[in-house]
């Protein structure tokens, strides 16, 4: 480009800074270089002052950087500084580029991205011009550094000797910089597509401002490396982007399109006096039964509302779900189906397949340069606003398991390792299925027994629901009905598009797909929760209040007598209140009636039922939710202790296990649960065996 035109269009640029932008320019003056170090430029305000130059600028961004960062330099500025080292950064571009769409043809343009970052490193200096200092005559090299490997002088500038050299820090440019991963945002994706991600270097001022989890939108300019090593190139390149801004967007269902013919059939919908029916039909219809946890599924989708309290404290309005089972119960099937209808949602399993797990991880991998840490967001910080759906939640690792309670009730994870210290939103609600610890559920342990999970941790769900797994034949016959009807419509239907020389007619194909196929469309329904989500903020009215209350103190005066276990704890009054809320949702209603406190009642008293039922007397017990010991339970426990206490001081060596069994059956429990206690309590380290087939408390 010839000198001229250079300079011309750095004008152009100063008269458009004299137009638009001279209040911003003062003030970057007055900030410049310790609050602020930057002049944001809307891509629309350059489209409104010179089309042709906004396009310009979009295809050759790297040029006209420079020509209005030149412009920047030389403006007439109102107080006496020098914007030396200000940047442009060029925001609000006229469309967003899906991750998944970039092609070669971007390449060198200035693209504009949206995602929720994955990977974010810490800030590190990085060095821009490196002066090399020669050891012989102590003259200095500088040599500009790119991306890529470090580039060092092949002779002094001085005496043209070979060095040795030595970087002097003093004459070199550094500048802050961090690599961010962004990905497809869950919502954009249709349908449990795999979620693509572009790397984007960013630099000085907006360094640091963005962590793992937050959503963004970027703009930057696309750039290739090529594949491979430095021996073996490849034909193949990778892209990246070099980020000029980083906005945080708010999170809300920003990308769900409702159009006003959408409005129409949600608010018809909500009127049907079958809703409720409608929306629990409208889960996996595959999946036979299971009518009290798919609408469980349905309140949770909606959510009840989170409240922020006058003293600014926050109760959450996401509802936790767990559903424990013998295996082959259908679980998986229920959770991986979440995705067709929730506007965001995130399906893994417990295990994990990505370092971060469920939460969040602090990782040294080769996403950072060298011994860079990188903090990766997990499945829980991804579904942020929306639903995490864990599969073989038991099986998750130790780490999860400690950051999952912080994770589940306040909602965020904090992370402190290695210089990296970050809070990171998990603002979602979790559905998760585990099988039980031994594979099977046994009918005559208490249930809470066999959850492979802490007590705490499984006390912050909101409902636990139990699925066993055994023979009874009108179910049997049901269920092999329904299995057989769904697969036989899905023969039909695969029969009639594959052969085409079907006898089945499109009539007798569609009747039969018809009753195994969900009532409301997928589609429909993510928009209706979305909907919902965003206008419906329901309050309790005083019927339902004082249904909801009755309830729970009817379930507590049940406990008040001595020897009863307390059959339920004020947590539970939060679910029930959340629940409530999300009932009322469900029909788009702003109040919370008795019937939606009804309706989730029902829900509860099924979800403590199936949990919180003591198996040896049949009552209700909170206390195996939360503490994994039901009370009868708890008793002979301390009747065991007891028994080797007080036989321990009569026995030099010890009490015997014969006589702790002997005394045990003369108070009613059998030897083998006699014998399975006294192994627990080893295993608790509460009984150790100083000698063979003796006994003592610790
Ligand atoms: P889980 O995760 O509980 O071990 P899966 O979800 O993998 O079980 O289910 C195993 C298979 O059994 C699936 O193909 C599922 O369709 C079928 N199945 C189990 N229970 C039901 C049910 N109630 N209705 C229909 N199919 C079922
Ligand atoms: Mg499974």
């Amino acid at each position: 480009m010839a000198y001229a035109e250079d300079t011309e269009l750095v004008d152009s640029f100063e008269e458009f800074y004299r137009d638009y932008y001279r209040n911003e320019i003062g003030e970057l003056a007055q900030k410049y270089p310790t609050e602020q170090k930057s002049l944001y430029v809307d891509w629309e305000d350059l489209y409104r002052f010179d089309p042709d130059l906004a396009d310009d600028f979009q295809n050759h961004p790297q040029q006209f950087q420079d020509y209005a960062e030149e412009a920047l330099r030389l403006y007439d500025l109102p107080v006496d500084v020098k914007l030396g080292q200000a940047h442009v950064r060029v925001r609000n571009l006229p469309e967003t580029t899906d991750i998944r769409e970039i092609r070669a043809d971007h390449r060198g343009q200035l693209i504009s991205v949206q995602g929720i970052v994955r990977k974010a490193t810490d800030v590190r200096p990085k060095i821009t011009q490196a002066a090399f200092e020669c050891q012989r005559c102590g003259t200095l090299t500088r040599i500009p550094q790119q991306t890529g490997d470090f580039q060092e002088p092949h002779e002094c500038q001085g005496c043209e000797r070979q060095g040795p050299f030595r970087v002097n820090f003093d004459q070199s440019e550094f500048v802050d910089a961090q690599k961010i991963r962004v990905q497809e945002s869950p919502e954009g994706l249709r349908g449990g597509e795999t979620p693509q991600a572009i790397d984007v270097n960013i630099e000085d001022d907006i360094t640091g401002a963005v962590t793992a989890g937050d959503h963004v939108r970027v703009a930057g300019i696309l750039q290739l490396d090529q594949q491979g090593g430095d021996r073996d190139k490849s034909p193949m390149f990778d892209v990246y982007m070099d980020g000029i801004t980083v906005e945080i967007e708010d999170e809300q269902f920003e990308e769900m399109d409702i159009t006003d013919q959408d409005k129409r059939k949600i608010v018809a919908l909500s009127e049907e006096s079958d809703l409720y029916d409608e929306m629990v039909g409208a889960i996996a219809p595959s999946i036979y039964g299971y009518e009290r946890q798919k609408l469980a599924i349905i309140l949770q989708l909606f959510s009840g509302v989170t409240k922020h309290l006058p003293d600014e404290s926050r109760i959450r309005g996401d509802l936790h779900m767990l559903l424990i089972g013998d295996p082959g119960t259908g679980k998986s099937q229920i959770l991986s189906y979440i995705k067709n209808i929730a506007p965001r949602s995130v399906y893994t399993s417990g295990k994990g397949s990505s370092s971060a797990g469920l939460t969040a991880a602090a990782v040294q991998d080769d996403f950072g340069e060298g011994q860079q840490w990188t903090l990766e967001a997990g499945a829980l910080v991804l579904a942020d606003q929306g639903i995490a759906a864990v599969d073989e939640l038991d099986k998750m690792a130790a780490d999860d398991r400690s950051a999952m309670h912080q994770a589940l009730e306040q909602q965020e994870i904090s992370i402190s390792k290695a210089g990296i210290n970050a809070t990171l939103k998990s603002r979602c609600s979790l559905l998760g299925a585990a099988n039980p610890k031994y594979g099977r559920f046994d009918q005559y342990e208490p249930i809470g027994e066999q959850i492979d999970l802490e007590p705490a941790l499984i006390s912050r769900f909101d409902l636990i629901f139990t699925v066993t797994d055994q023979p009874d034949e009108e179910e049997d016959r049901n269920l092999a009905e329904h299995i057989l009807q769904t697969n036989f419509a899905g023969e039909l239907h695969t029969h009639r598009v594959e052969s085409n020389t079907s006898n089945y007619s499109d009539d007798e194909v569609e009747n039969v797909t018809d009753e195994v196929a969900p009532t409301i469309e997928p589609e429909l329904l993510r928009k209706y929760v979305a909907y919902a989500k965003r206008n419906c903020y329901p309050t309790m009215t005083e019927e339902a209040r004082a249904e909801i209350q009755e309830f729970y103190v009817d379930l507590r005066a049940e406990g008040a007598d001595e020897d009863a276990p307390v059959p339920v704890t004020a947590r539970k009054l939060e679910a029930l209140v959340r629940l409530a809320e999300a009932s009322a949702r469900v029909r788009l209603s702003d109040k919370v009636t008795v019937e939606d406190a009804r309706r989730v009642i029902d829900i509860v008293r099924s979800s403590m039922e199936d949990i919180g039922v003591d198996p040896e007397t049949g009552e209700l017990d909170a206390d195996i939710v939360e503490s994994g010991t039901s009370k009868s339970q708890r008793d002979r426990i301390k009747n065991i202790k007891g028994l080797i206490d007080d036989l321990a001081t009569e026995y030099d060596e010890g009490a015997p296990i014969d006589v702790v069994i002997e005394r045990a059956e003369e108070i009613g429990m059998d030897e083998s649960k006699a014998e399975h206690e006294i192994e627990k309590l080893k295993q608790k380290g509460e009984v150790y065996a100083p000698s063979t087939d003796h006994l003592r408390t610790t």
